[in-house]
Order: C-alpha cells, then structure tokens, then sequence
C-alpha cells in the first residue's frame, strides 16, 4: 500500500493525488492510521461494553471474591 494515500472527503476513494479527488474533484484528507482494524472501529468500545456487563453480571474479574 502506497504511503501518502489520501482519501476523498466528498466520494471515500482513495488517491495519490494531494490537490484535489480525481474522480469527484472533492477535498482529499490524510486518512489516519488506527491501531484496531478499521473493519471493525468498535472493537475497542465492545469489548469494554462487554467486560462491564460481564462485572455487573458476575462481579469485578479482578479478586471479586465476595464469599
Ligand atoms: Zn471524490
């Protein structure tokens, strides 16, 4: 994948190009690089959902041990 990738703000496809989109002549952006898969940009704030729901379900993961 080429590095200086921008994408239209206008149109989502991605270009070499940085003045303008080639194919719809819209602003382009710098697409910034996310650590989780950009498939699935909620896979941080499910999982978090989950381990709450799992705490409030069963108790803290961490020492819950309430007996
Ligand atoms: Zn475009």
């Amino acid at each position: 994948m080429p590095k200086r990738l921008r994408r239209c703000k206008e149109c989502g496809e991605y270009t070499l190009r940085t003045d303008k989109c080639p194919h719809c002549g819209g602003e382009l952006e710098v697409p910034h690089p996310h650590r989780f898969s950009p498939e699935d940009p909620y896979g941080e704030y499910r999982r978090r959902m989950k381990r709450r729901v799992w705490e409030k379900k069963f108790g803290s993961p961490a020492g819950g041990s309430s007996e």
